[in-house]
């Protein structure tokens, strides 16, 4: 536990939130500044700042508890669809340095836009980044 991380002192419920759901490894809450009616954020207990820091046995149960939720949300709420949101460093839009995932139920007009401009590439533009990733 890192003793400057606010997502810490929630995640291992030194400061309150609006809870939804605990086990050992996980507490998922509510978003103070929700993009919709239900939005959620699961925050592992242990602190790590991002995808890369994540010990892979935590990110392996990070599906499943989203999993959980998201049904509880479409059966509860009745939401249209869902977005699951992991943002990582600065430049994508991570504000808090403590890993989380959003859940972000979604209803028809609910004037959200959760996305991205797509953009163009050649068939060998693609060939030359899929090298450069996997080699
Ligand atoms: P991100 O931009 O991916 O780092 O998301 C951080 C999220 O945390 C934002 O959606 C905030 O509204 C939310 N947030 C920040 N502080 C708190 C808090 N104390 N309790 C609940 N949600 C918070
Ligand atoms: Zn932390």
């Amino acid at each position: 536990m890192n003793k400057d991380c606010i997502f810490c002192k929630i995640a291992n419920g030194e400061i309150p939130s609006k809870t939804l759901y605990e086990d050992s490894d996980f507490r998922v809450i509510l978003d103070l500044g929700p993009a919709t009616k239900g939005h959620a954020l699961i925050l592992p207990k242990e602190h790590a700042e991002n995808l890369y820091d994540l010990p892979e046995n935590t990110a392996a149960k990070v599906l499943p508890v989203a999993q959980k939720i998201a049904s509880k949300m479409k059966a509860a709420l009745g939401c249209d669809g869902l977005n699951l949101v992991q943002n990582n460093g600065e430049t994508a839009g991570q504000t808090v340095m403590h890993f989380h995932m959003h859940v972000i139920p979604r209803y028809e007009s609910d004037g959200q836009k959760i996305g991205w401009v797509p953009g163009q590439a050649t068939p060998e533009e693609l060939d030359a980044v899929a090298k450069l990733i996997v080699e």
